[in-house]
């Protein structure tokens, strides 16, 4: 690695202090890190004709003025600017936001060069910029980069020029020659200044197609590394579990497993059985039965001899995994117990105590439990529901603490299962795609705000037939404290407008003690109306709950208002979902639209893709996934997949390990904290 690219970014000319400090928000530190901030996109400045440009796509188009200017002011700051332009021979409007001094500078018959968004249905450009008549770049091609603060782009620009004028030839190839030639990949520093300094669109392909290429080669020798390593170490050490009675204990479930159920408990309980560690992703959506899953896979380990944890991302998730572990596993002598964030510190201690000296089976809490001072005597299993988050990282921790557990992951995110695959490459995966039987498809109905009280008279209609509903409060982003008022609000209206049902409020502000109660209270049916932020949405399972009432749907993502739909149909009983929304644009109707239309997470999640682009698909910041930089793991799924036989043909190979041809992708391993373990040799 080239020691002069791992200089503070101040040796750039030009960089001064304050400058480094707002480089370092962007986590640029050093000339590398400069040199390797990619822009995100590339704006096509290259002037096009109106024909052939699709309603709502980015265009630069030359026209002449056809109208005075008019401006209009609204709120402090604000103003509107419209004007007529004639554009290859159609009269448009354009439209610029908070640029009033533009009324001076625009004059009847002038000829004009404009950026903006073209929307067809009116015929405008909107926002607009204005752009200088000659382009300086020849294509037009003008790469963006994210910024913040007062961080200009065309400042930042200016000190990616600079350092690569000086530096940029201590970029080194990565990737070795065979892959280089087989995928005629452009070499990384010429790839590198590329997508800096485009010179014209296919250059800018090509030099996109290897960044891709090894962006996501990377991400997989990190996976099939710490892959390869988790199965070299194991220590032959295999459980030995007694079928019998773990049979028996099926047997004893208050319902028959489905087939799906039966497959995926199948897949697991090999993995436990044998002599590699397993490292499982158990996908089913939401209702489909994952929880006797991980009771099942529990009881085996236990009956091995073993202790197991279950970690769930929210302490009214453990409480209610609590209560059902016990009531299927208590019979059986396996003791559950709870370590809460809220128990007292005597209590937590006593807890403690007890998992040292194995007298605890199974541990249920947050992600506190793999943390500090939490030890156990014999931990043969870890279960995680709902914690899209925990990925590599975490698992080190575990083996940090010299733990060395089969790892289960569960979670309702639905991933197409063979991107799911090769996504987590390090992972096996098991899919539940069966409901249980009996369930009826939930009644999905989108209502505008107005009939509330339409709704809310369908709603005592179902809690005089003895059923239950949750309430979902207006979520306002960002702001904890104003959902937590909404709550109280909607709380204190309902409680006012329905005198003889029992109205309960639940919210993140509430203690654990408090959250455990309002839980029970309505899972008891002593709350017939649950009013809720969303620290309802993910795992809660009050199966006699069947109307799920969701203000503001439209604020919502459908992966999040799925989850909040599956808090009902739980049961028998047919169930409703009801969504309060007044959608202003076409992708928040449509939303709602499918929605109503299916029950099917997979079906929902490749709509969902349909309609916001591959760029956030995963919700990045929830998924776990790492954050790429080039590379989109649902746009790009078909390099993935080659990169993925590519990382595992070389993580297998003698020579990856010993050659100097692959000194450099080592030395990225190494860097990654994955090689520096020392345990490949
Ligand atoms: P999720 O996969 O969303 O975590 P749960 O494990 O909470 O779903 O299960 C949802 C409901 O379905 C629970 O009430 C559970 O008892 C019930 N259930 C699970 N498996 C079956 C089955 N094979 N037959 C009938 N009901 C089942
Ligand atoms: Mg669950």
């Amino acid at each position: 690695m080239s020691q002069t690219l791992e200089l503070p970014v101040s040796h750039v000319k030009g960089i001064g202090e304050h400058t480094q400090e707002m480089l370092s928000t962007l986590h640029i530190f050093t000339v590398r890190d400069l040199l390797e901030y990619y822009p995100f996109r590339h704006e096509d400045y290259a002037v096009r004709r109106l024909g052939e440009v699709n309603h709502e796509e980015r265009v630069t188009v030359r026209g002449q003025v056809q109208s005075e200017p008019s401006v209009r002011f609204y709120g402090k700051k604000k103003s509107r600017l419209t004007v007529r332009v004639l554009v290859d021979g159609l009269l448009i409007q354009a439209v610029f936001f908070n640029q009033p001094y533009l009324k001076k500078q625009l004059s009847l018959g002038q000829e004009i060069v404009i950026n903006g968004k073209w929307d067809q249905h009116r015929a405008s450009i909107s926002p607009a910029m204005m752009k200088p008549k000659k382009q300086t770049n020849e294509q037009g091609l003008e790469p963006v980069y994210s910024v913040k603060g007062d961080l200009k782009i065309a400042t930042l620009r200016k000190f990616i020029h600079e350092a690569m004028g000086t530096y940029g030839n201590e970029l080194e190839e990565i990737l070795p020659e065979q892959l280089i030639q087989s995928y005629r990949l452009m070499p990384r520093k010429e790839a590198i200044h590329q997508l800096h300094f485009p010179n014209s669109p296919n250059d800018l392909k090509q030099a996109k197609r290897r960044m891709i290429y090894e962006e996501l080669l990377l991400f997989q020798l990190k996976m099939q590394t710490y892959r390869k390593q988790e199965r070299d170490q194991q220590k032959g050490e295999t459980k030995k579990i007694p079928v019998h009675e773990v049979e028996a204990f099926i047997e004893s479930l208050p319902f028959p497993l489905t087939g799906a159920q039966r497959r995926v408990k199948d897949e697991i309980l090999v993995d436990i059985t044998s002599n590699y560690r397993m490292n499982r992703l158990l996908q089913g959506d939401v209702g489909s039965g994952k929880t006797v899953i991980a009771a099942v896979a529990l009881f085996a380990v236990v009956k091995a001899g073993f202790q197991g944890a279950l970690m769930v991302p929210t302490e009214i998730l453990a409480e209610q995994h609590l209560e059902s572990l016990i009531d299927l596993l208590a019979p059986y002598n396996v003791n559950v117990r709870l370590l809460s964030g809220g128990a007292k510190i005597k209590e937590r201690r006593e807890i403690l105590a007890q998992l040292e000296a194995g007298d605890i089976d199974i541990l249920v809490g947050t992600h506190a439990l793999i943390q500090e001072g939490v030890d156990f005597q014999n931990l043969g299993l870890v279960i995680t529901d709902e914690q899209h988050r925990f990925g590599v990282e975490q698992r080190r921790i575990l083996r940090k603490k010299g733990l060395h557990p089969d790892v289960l992951f569960m979670t309702a995110t639905p991933i197409p299962r063979t991107l799911a695959i090769s996504a987590f490459g390090d992972m096996d995966v098991s899919v539940i795609d069966e409901m249980p039987k009996g369930r009826k498809p939930i009644e999905t109905y989108w209502a505008k705000p107005a009939m509330f009280e339409r709704v809310l008279t369908f709603m005592q209609k179902e809690l005089k037939q003895g059923r239950q509903a949750y309430v979902i409060c207006p979520l306002i982003e960002e702001s904890d404290k104003l959902d937590v008022q909404n709550a109280i609000d909607v709380h204190a209206q309902l409680s006012q407008g329905l005198p003889d049902v029992n109205v309960g409020l639940m919210h993140g502000r509430l203690t654990p003690d408090e959250k455990e109660e309002v839980m029970g209270q309505f899972a008891d049916n002593d709350i017939q109306a649950l009013v809720s932020t969303t620290v309802v949405e993910v795992g809660v399972n009050v199966p006699n709950a069947t109307v799920m009432i969701i203000y503001d749907a439209e604020r919502f993502g459908l992966s999040q208002l799925h989850q909040l739909r599956g808090r009902v149909g739980r049961g028998s009983e047919q169930s409703y979902c009801i969504l309060l929304a007044d959608p202003k644009s076409d992708t928040g109707k449509e939303r709602m639209k499918i929605m109503t239309e299916t029950n099917d997470g997979f079906e929902l999640s490749e709509r969902d893709l349909e309609l916001r682009g591959p760029g956030d698909f995963f919700g990045r910041k929830q998924s776990g996934l790492p954050e790429f930089k080039v590379a989109d793991l649902v746009q790009d799924y078909r390099v993935l997949e080659i990169a993925r036989q590519d990382a595992a043909k070389l993580v297998q190979s003698e020579a990856f390990w010993k050659s100097q041809d692959y000194f450099h992708l080592r030395g990225w391993l190494e860097k990654q904290g994955i090689l520096s373990l020392g345990r490949l040799d």
